[in-house]
């Protein structure tokens, strides 16, 4: 594991993703799944009422189990369709922060990820905040696409042995 000083993490340098918040609130889910070609059924429409606000990068099973709380007959195979669906019309995007573990993220625009290794909680990283050098000498590749995950925990948090 990694520490990487990032300054003192306050939720305003964090959290970019409460912009996303207003924006959605303005935006019903379902003209956001039509606006994608998506029909809008209503399992569909609950699990992007909790997917495409939350800054949870929830893995697959937590999305069930939170729209579960509001449509109890929903099944775990429709969550992970509706998911694999929303990934590809490009309204989330598939992260694998931790081996075996893919989270999902509505977040689509390009920034870096910080994993509190004391909660488990993911944040959002703003874009630039981050600069990474030397991509030009990766010699034979065109780079298209390349994040950062860090691994910290709050300063002044005791890391467990
Ligand atoms: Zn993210």
């Amino acid at each position: 594991m990694t520490e990487v000083y990032l300054g003192r993490p306050t939720n305003s340098s964090l959290t970019s993703s409460n912009f996303r918040l207003s924006l959605i609130t303005v935006t019903d889910s379902v003209s956001i799944l039509q606006q994608h070609g998506i029909q809008p059924s209503a399992q569909r429409v609950a699990v992007a009422d909790y997917v495409l606000q939350t800054i949870e990068h929830p893995s697959a099973d937590l999305v069930w189990n939170r729209v579960k709380a509001r449509v109890p007959y929903i099944s775990r195979a429709t969550v992970y369709n509706t998911l694999n669906l929303f990934v590809e019309k490009g309204l989330l995007r598939a992260l694998t922060l931790a081996e075996d573990s893919v989270v999902f993220d509505p977040n689509v625009e390009r920034h870096h990820h910080l994993v509190d290794d004391e909660t488990g909680m993911i944040h959002d990283v703003p874009w630039d905040k981050v600069q990474v050098c030397n991509i030009e000498a990766l010699k034979g590749f065109e780079i298209h696409d390349y994040q950062v995950v860090m691994h910290g925990v709050r300063k002044g948090t005791r890391r467990k042995a």
